[in-house]
């Protein structure tokens, strides 16, 4: 194995500049053609010469501390070793030259909340959607008729630069050019060449009779742009609580209050459901409490395709104070034992 530049002048590798010059003098003294005839010695002082005019060099002697390519070659490491890097640290390691395939752009997320007759029966929403679309200016491409490119100053074009982190030399992504390599020149001045431009878009979202609090309702291509299309629009649905109706799977709840005569001798109500007025015979002697099931007035079921009920819970209605009439009428009920 050859010696390294600082084995060759005999300085420990933190050696100062005066010690490798001071080494130096000495080995090109001893060496020197002048003072020896032997191919050795020639060959000896081509040798360190070489080594002196790195390591006297602040730039040359730090990039042959710091080789910026390929630091694993030098510490003999076969070829693939960068491979198996690449597998450990991912994105850090991925090549410049070989950039992921174009993706559409990001979904975006919306939360809309609709009244629960609009969940039972369906309805449109139109919706203001801030979101990154392409651009109209440059059709997306940021680039206009006058726009060249440069190469970048921070990678010098290959589009990663290395840095050191303790022992290890890193090479990573150039944030200067995004990896491309190169800068854009006179880019779209709408976009700033970005390609891209936040827009507010009118959005119809279609919500179909029977949706539920929390589920989640797909635009396509509503959401930002990318290189490969728009992403979409996920709109999260809520369900706005409401006064007089309770929802509870399929089925819509309300309460109905009745006389106490009503609930004893039975009666003809006409109840407001999410789906009409419905007119409902109450039978006699109808307990409070007592629920009476309108089958098909309920919410449709996403998966099943069936309606659920509606449910009318009887409240007792109770006066607070009688009439002598009243009072008449109730003791001639007592005394035929009602
Ligand atoms: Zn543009
Ligand atoms: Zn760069």
């Amino acid at each position: 194995m050859s010696l390294n530049f600082y084995e060759m002048l005999g300085v420990s590798k933190t050696a100062s500049s005066d010690e490798i010059k001071k080494a130096y003098r000495k080995l090109a003294k001893k060496y020197h053609p002048d003072r020896n005839d032997s191919a050795e010695a020639s060959e000896h002082f081509k040798r360190v010469s070489e080594a002196y005019e790195v390591l006297s060099d602040p730039k040359k002697r730090s990039e042959y501390d710091n080789p910026p390519r390929s630091p694993f070659g030098n510490m003999g490491f076969g070829p693939g070793f960068e491979d198996i890097f690449s597998e450990f640290f991912g994105q850090q390691q991925r090549r410049p030259n070989r950039p992921p395939p174009p993706q559409k752009g990001p979904n975006r997320g919306i939360e809309i909340i609709i009244d629960l007759k609009d969940s039972v029966l369906g309805t449109t929403k139109q919706v203001k959607v801030q979101r990154m679309s392409k651009c109209s200016s440059c059709n997306g491409t940021g680039d206009t008729k006058a726009t060249t490119y440069r190469t970048c100053n921070a990678c010098h074009g290959t589009g990663s630069v290395t840095f050191r982190q303790g022992m290890m030399t890193m090479q990573t992504t150039c944030n200067t050019c995004n990896g491309k390599g190169k800068i854009k020149v006179n880019p779209c001045r709408n976009c700033s060449g970005t390609g891209i431009k936040q827009e507010a878009v009118n959005v119809k979202v279609a919500i179909p009779d029977g949706i539920n609090d929390g589920m989640r309702l797909r635009v396509a291509e509503k959401g930002d742009w990318g290189p490969a299309g728009y992403g979409d629009l996920i709109a999260l649905v809520r369900i706005r609580p409401d006064d007089r109706y309770r929802r509870s799977g399929d089925d819509i709840h309300s309460q109905v209050k009745l006389l106490p005569s009503e609930c004893l001798g039975g009666c003809e109500i006409t109840v407001e459901t999410l789906r009409g007025d419905k007119t409902v015979t109450v039978p006699p002697c109808t307990a409070p409490g007592t629920i009476i099931r309108l089958s098909g007035l309920g919410a449709r079921n996403l998966k099943t395709n069936t309606k659920g009920c509606h449910k009318i819970e009887i409240f007792l209605d109770m006066p607070t104070s009688l009439t002598r009439a009243q009072m008449e009428s109730i003791e001639s009920l007592q005394k035929s034992g009602l």
